[in-house]
């Protein structure tokens, strides 16, 4: 699943290729993802241009002008930038042609979404509404060691919980709980607030490492930015999507849980 720096390196690229450019032609599908595309809805976006791309967690915001397009890559969305009649993929459920360009949205599974809004509106869109503050903001320190003095739940519940803090899933939130020696297991209420200081830096460091690696693509080969290509942070991952190999610190074993129905990797060693 796409993570804060995978949606990041998407709207990098969107924000490149196409900031500037008139909407010329649009084509939705009316499926049902997370929420129904409405056809009938993306119409009005013909005519206008292309302002700015934003990102909040794990969403993307085409802002055009006075509407915006809400989108999230769910499980398994792309958005890629192609050339005007470039052949459809499978599993394209909106297309948006752009003066030079057009841009694919293609979710084979379908936990995406696409909706229109006006723009002016954004604070109501409910997904967004409830949404804690982005993973890279400020002040993500002082919501994790609030957050987790009001619960019992294990450590990585709570990473993952975007009331809380936006933008991290399970590779992330597995990563930055080994890079701060916490145990994913760990019951977040009794942390100590200097260990919940190193993960909010931990949090922030393998961000904007895997940012600068252009995100992760797991051996699935899941995730593409929007030109097609892979990331290459795998090669960092410290402990996730490794069972049974040398943790990159101590050389311990990588050991893997079933918690809350997802894996959970950590060193044994490295991680208390
Ligand atoms: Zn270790």
């Amino acid at each position: 699943m796409p993570e804060l720096p995978e949606v990041e390196t998407v709207r990098r690229s969107l924000s490149a290729r196409l900031v500037g450019r008139r909407v010329v032609g649009c084509r939705a599908r009316a499926v049902r993802l997370r929420s129904c595309v409405d056809p009938a809805s993306w119409q009005p976006l013909l005519g206008t241009t292309l302002v700015r791309v934003e990102r909040r967690g794990k969403f993307l915001l085409l802002v055009f002008g006075e509407l915006s397009a809400v989108l999230h890559l769910g499980m398994s969305g792309r958005l890629l930038v192609v050339a005007p009649g470039a052949p459809l993929q499978p599993h394209t459920h909106l297309t948006l042609h752009f003066e030079g360009a057009e841009l694919h949205f293609q979710d084979p599974r379908r936990f995406g979404r696409a909706e229109v809004w006006p723009t002016a509106r954004l604070a109501e869109v409910p997904a967004l509404a409830g949404l804690g503050p982005d993973a890279l903001a400020e002040g993500v320190e002082e919501v994790l060691l609030a957050a987790a003095a009001r619960t019992r739940a294990p450590i990585r519940s709570v990473l993952l919980d975007q009331r809380v803090v936006a933008g991290l899933g399970n590779i992330y939130a597995t990563e930055a709980l080994a890079r701060a020696g916490i145990r994913p297991t760990r019951p977040a209420g009794g942390l100590a607030a200097r260990r919940l200081r190193r993960l909010a830096l931990a949090i922030r460091s393998v961000l904007e490492e895997a940012i600068a690696a252009g995100g992760t693509t797991l051996q699935d080969g899941g995730f593409q930015d929007a030109e097609g290509r892979a990331g290459f942070f795998a090669v960092e991952l410290c402990v996730y999507g490794r069972e049974g190999l040398p943790c990159r610190r101590c050389g311990s074993s990588v050991r893997r849980l079933a918690l809350g129905g997802r894996s959970a990797y950590f060193c044994p060693r490295c991680q208390r």
